[in-house]
């Protein structure tokens, strides 16, 4: 299936209500679908989640792209993104968090990061659990890495059928975001952001207060 405008623009429309910002997740995807639905939509977020496939479509495509990298980050590549990264969904260490410090330090900017929460039932998803999210952002750290700016949360539900457990994981993403949000201290956390939301389930998130919805096959096609 071919980058469908159509199809994009259906799903902008719907999320404007909410006040959602699309990411077109590109992975695996030529530039070309990229560079149409940048010119024939005005599309700018984009998300991707491999280190070298994200820094190449930056280097070839127009510099006014907004890169999100969703997926799991090593330390020992956080240079690589950390001179143009618009936003780090995927922060699930607090080495990760210092090493993304180091390197936005070194290029002489902030970097905008969530923290990846853990919300699914299947084990290997990556992401902290709640408590140790809260520890991590209720404790001076956060503040110390004055290059960083903890700007949301992000989440990715259980990939089955039951909406009930799905709305059910993004509700309780949500309510911890709530609670935990208004109380946290330091000029470097907001946690304004809330990343849930995938092609099948992108709608539940929406229900449920997500803010950036990362969106691949419904809006590229399948991925082989
Ligand atoms: C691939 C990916 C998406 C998009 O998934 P689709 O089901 O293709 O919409 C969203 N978030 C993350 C973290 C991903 O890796």
């Amino acid at each position: 299936m071919p980058a469908n405008n159509l199809t994009i623009r259906q799903y902008l429309s719907e999320l404007t209500p909410y006040k959602a910002t699309l990411i077109a997740v590109s992975k695996t995807k030529p530039d070309a679908l990229i560079q149409a639905f940048y010119d024939q939509v005005g599309q700018r977020d984009f998300g991707e989640n491999k280190v070298q496939e994200l820094v190449g479509k930056y280097e070839r495509l127009p510099k006014d792209i907004r890169w999100h990298m969703i997926g799991h980050l090593q330390t020992n590549k956080v240079k690589y993104l950390a001179p143009f990264v618009h936003l780090i969904h995927s922060v699930d260490s607090e080495k990760l968090l210092r090493e993304i410090n180091k390197e936005a330090r070194k290029n002489n900017r902030t970097i905008k990061v969530l923290l990846q929460v853990h919300i699914a039932q299947e084990t290997e998803k990556f992401g902290f659990s709640m408590e140790e999210a809260q520890r991590l952002l209720e404790g001076n750290t956060v503040q110390e890495l004055v290059h960083v700016n903890v700007v949301g949360l992000m989440g990715m539900a259980t990939n089955t059928t039951d909406e009930q457990q799905i709305h059910h994981e993004f509700a309780q993403l949500k309510a911890f975001q709530d609670t935990l949000g208004p109380r946290l201290k330091g000029p470097n956390i907001h946690l304004d952001a809330l990343s849930i939301g995938m092609s099948g389930d992108y709608r539940i998130a929406l229900q449920n207060g997500g803010t950036l919805i990362r969106i691949g096959t419904a809006l590229f096609g399948s991925r082989d």
